[in-house]
């Protein structure tokens, strides 16, 4: 969870007025999500809470990725809410977002401190409901089948000061198996490239120093508005845009099928474009692969990381894993380590499938064993750890260019352009600066580094 009051700097007097405080459950679109639920509140005249505790508004913006992902969302809600409602009778409680838009009826049944209760196509309505709750002292439940027509949204509420998320696509088309985020989000809808150069150009001219392109699938950008490389023309234009100026552009998620090799190009030739990609792997076996609907092999998969290897040394690749997927044998989750350790991955999530109601997969047999689920999950972050400590040692020495971005008395820590976080003891560094590091010696997952001088 994190919370969207970080912003530096509001002013104080305005915590007196009807307040609003969002939490996120989930994923970086759905923080970005929160940051434009909050810019909508403050547009409509609340203000942010200094903290939950003591916000008259309280919203749950809700992750519908997990199984049991509902019951514990409740259990949260209604023991944050009850605390809140005994404190202060007249807020509200509005829980939205994915969980809202596919399982209503749940929360409608359980949740009994919720006052609104809002999807994932009605963002937009979100504080006109919660007047209409406020004033009229009643319960409101509205949901919307389908996503807005025209690409709508616009402002967001930054919560890190330095750092800024930008989604450039709505939605999902590629319906793997297991998902369910075509089915809260909708399909794939892409924003158009004005409105992501006004977006982008004011976030840079505001001071930002570094700004993630979001989306579910990024590499599909532009094809619902017919433009099968899409994405290649807005990392393309961006360079046009933003020329010259110093600022770090991200993007996610990479999805391996529609992955290619002209993205790297662009990136090899950039200085905006930071070259961390993450390519979610999910399984290492065709079969799995097949059963998952991932659209790729894993010889396809190979082929792109070593690509990116070959093209961009210093690369950094990030990825997620599932283990124990329905029909997964013991030698098909020894394929995903046999790839594990071929692209020796950088970065990795990992997670046990979850089976979700209304999914492809739901209707396979969810036959391996939480016990054996738990054991391949286990035995996947071993290898992970091991690649990682085994690439320690080569990155001592190495000079980096790292930007500031956490301060927490004297622990000051930032990333590389490759999405490398470092530890820095040196306490006078101010966040939003980029530093020239050496790298030192890591300790456990930290990389510690001093400033060159
Ligand atoms: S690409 Fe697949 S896993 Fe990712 S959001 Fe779309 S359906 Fe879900």
């Amino acid at each position: 969870m994190i919370d969207i009051n970080r912003k530096l700097g509001f002013p104080a007097k305005k915590v007196a007025l009807v307040t609003f405080w969002v939490e996120t459950f989930g994923c970086q679109m759905n923080k970005s999500r929160s940051e434009h639920l909050a810019y909508l509140l403050e547009e409509e005249g609340f203000f942010p809470a200094k903290g939950s505790e003591e916000a008259d508004i309280l919203v749950f913006n809700t992750c519908a990725v997990r199984e049991h992902a509902a019951e514990r969302a409740i259990n949260i809600i209604n023991k944050v809410a009850q605390e809140r409602k005994d404190k202060n009778p007249h807020s509200i409680v509005v829980v939205c977002g994915c969980l809202g838009q596919l399982e209503k009826e749940k929360l409608l049944e359980k949740g009994k401190e919720i006052d609104v209760l809002a999807g994932t196509h009605n963002w937009e309505e979100i504080p006109l409901l919660i007047k209409k709750a406020w004033q009229g002292k009643v319960k409101i439940a509205d949901f919307k089948e389908e996503p807005p027509p025209v690409f709508q949204e616009k402002g967001y509420w930054h919560s890190n000061p330095i750092s800024a998320y930008l989604p450039i696509t709505f939605g999902c088309d590629n319906f793997c198996s297991y998902c369910v985020v075509p089915y809260t989000t909708g399909r794939e809808r892409s924003k158009p490239p004005e409105i992501i150069k006004e977006e982008l150009t004011s976030l840079v001219g505001e001071g930002f120093r570094e700004v993630t392109l979001l989306g579910q699938n990024v590499n599909s950008y532009g094809r619902d508005r017919g433009k099968e490389r899409g994405f290649e023309e807005l990392l393309l234009d961006i360079e046009k845009w933003l020329g010259g100026k110093k600022v770090w552009i991200r993007f996610l998620t990479s999805h391996p099928r529609d992955f290619r090799e002209g993205i790297v190009e662009i990136v090899k030739s950039s200085s905006l474009l930071c070259p961390y990609f993450h390519l979610p792997l999910q399984a290492g076996s065709d079969k799995i692969l097949q059963l998952m609907r991932r659209g790729y092999s894993r010889e396809d998969y190979l082929n792109k990381i070593s690509f990116i290897r070959q093209s961009i040394p210093e690369a950094r690749i990030g990825t997620d894993i599932i283990v124990g997927f329905p029909g997964e044998t013991e030698s098909d989750f020894w394929e995903t380590l046999e790839v594990v350790e071929e692209a020796r991955f950088d970065v990795a999530y990992t997670y046990i499938y979850s089976p979700r109601p209304g999914t492809a997969a739901y209707l396979l047999e969810d036959d391996v064993p939480l016990e054996e689920k738990k054991r391949r999950l286990y035995i996947l972050n071993d290898a992970l750890r091991n690649i990682y400590q085994e690439k320690l040692p080569s990155l001592r020495g190495k000079i980096v260019e790292v930007l500031v971005d956490q301060k927490e008395g004297n622990l000051v820590s930032g990333k590389t352009a490759n999405n490398l976080r470092v530890y820095l003891p040196e306490p006078s560094l101010e966040v939003g600066e980029w530093e020239e590091v050496i790298l030192a010696s890591g300790e456990g997952n930290k990389i510690y580094g001093s400033v060159r001088r």
